[in-house]
């Protein structure tokens, strides 16, 4: 049998699955997904469960079952491009055929010192129940402070506003507003809801060192009980440790049908993969339906037809009746992409769509 492994059932992973099942798998191929999970979760509303407004339970989703697919638990800790074999922390290796790698993304601490050791992320399902532990268990008044001010800050921020209405929050950001990358109307819109909401916005300020309960920037420092991290995302360090070509993101550089040039046996999908939008969900799940169709179009001999991806916007929100977003060249704010994103999450969550 050959062997088609698919590394990490996130998005991505779980995208090629479901439209591999759908068409036809050769008799001699064997399709296997590895995760170090029993269940697919939803990482989009990590910061819904660090904030403690959800449950661990709600953010799990099984994995796909269909007949013929077999799944395999374990922390890979190496990829063995030469050899085709995959190494775990524990067990024996794996051998691979083909080899899907989407693994998602870990923190990028930009070498900052103590950032790593004194602040909690939300890159990992066990690193954000860590957070809920520690932002739950705040004391009353205490102070907690969001580093970086993109997408997952602001949502971190504002639902731990309606979580814990007694803390005293702040989002730092080095740029000059948060959600720098969106337009300034929603980013003016984001801040006057945390103005509203009591949440600083602390602009400008670049995070030089942390320690245990201060961080520190070039005019000074600030006091905190917790500390989020949420500046920055890098591929996972066995992605990084690859010898292959990499941007300066760290995440690996494909050809046109998502393989590592010098390992056409191997794709890359999602977080890891280098490509021309910024990382999210819906760019792993477009891509991962096209890296299925790309491997199934070469089982059967032909050549892959591919179209452009098309990405639908983005939505974020403020708590649970409030949000942002983008829809294509569309600027919404208010109550309609709080709904819009709760429907997206059900659609997710139900694999519909
Ligand atoms: C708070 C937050 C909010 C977000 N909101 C949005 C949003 O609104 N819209 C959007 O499109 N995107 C959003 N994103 C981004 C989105 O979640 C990611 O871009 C997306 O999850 C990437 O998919 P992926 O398949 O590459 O990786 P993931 O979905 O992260 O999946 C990686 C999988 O690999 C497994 N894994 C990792 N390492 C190992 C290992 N060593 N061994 C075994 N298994 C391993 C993990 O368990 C996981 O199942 C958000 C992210 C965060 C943190």
């Amino acid at each position: 049998m050959k062997q088609f492994v698919i590394l990490g059932g996130g998005y991505g992973g779980t995208a090629v699955i479901h439209e591999l099942f759908k068409g036809h798998i050769p008799s001699d191929v064997q399709v296997t997904l590895v995760d170090r999970l029993p269940f697919h979760s939803l990482k989009t509303e990590y910061y819904a469960l660090a904030a403690g407004t959800v449950s661990d339970y709600e953010l799990r989703v099984p994995f796909p079952n269909y007949s013929g697919l077999q799944i395999k638990y374990g922390e890979v800790s190496s990829i063995d491009l030469s050899h085709r074999l995959i190494h775990f922390q524990q067990g024996d290796p794996l051998e691979y055929d083909q080899l899907v790698i989407a693994l998602g993304c870990t923190d990028n601490y930009h070498q900052i010192p103590g950032a790593e050791e004194h602040s909690y992320g939300i890159q990992s399902f066990s690193a954000v129940r860590e957070a809920y532990l520690q932002l739950n268990n705040v004391k009353p008044y205490g102070k907690v402070n969001v580093i970086g001010g993109g997408l997952s800050g602001v949502e971190i921020a504002a639902e731990l506003r309606e979580s814990r209405p007694d803390l005293n929050i702040s989002i730092i950001d080095r740029g000059s507003r948060v959600l720098g990358g969106f337009p300034p109307k929603v980013s003016g819109y984001v801040t006057k809801w945390f103005e509203e909401h009591e949440v600083a916005t602390l602009s400008n300020i670049s995070t030089t060192k942390l320690e245990n309960g201060v961080i520190y920037h070039a005019d000074g420092e600030i006091a905190s009980d917790v500390t989020i991290w949420t500046a920055g995302i890098q591929p996972p360090a066995l992605v990084q440790n690859l010898a292959v070509e990499k941007d300066r993101q760290g995440r690996v550089l494909l050809n046109a049908y998502y393989q590592i040039p010098d390992y056409p046996e191997v794709f890359v999908c999602g977080d890891c993969a280098s490509l021309p939008f910024a990382p999210s969900a819906q760019v792993a799940e477009g891509q991962g339906q096209q890296i299925a169709q790309i491997a199934s179009s070469l089982w059967r001999g032909e050549e892959p037809k591919l179209q452009r991806l098309k990405l639908k916007g983005t939505l974020g929100s403020l708590g649970k009746k409030a949000g942002f977003g983008l829809m294509g060249k569309a600027q919404v704010t208010g109550r309609v992409p709080r709904i819009l994103k709760t429907g997206v999450l059900w659609l997710s969550k139900f694999h519909i769509g």
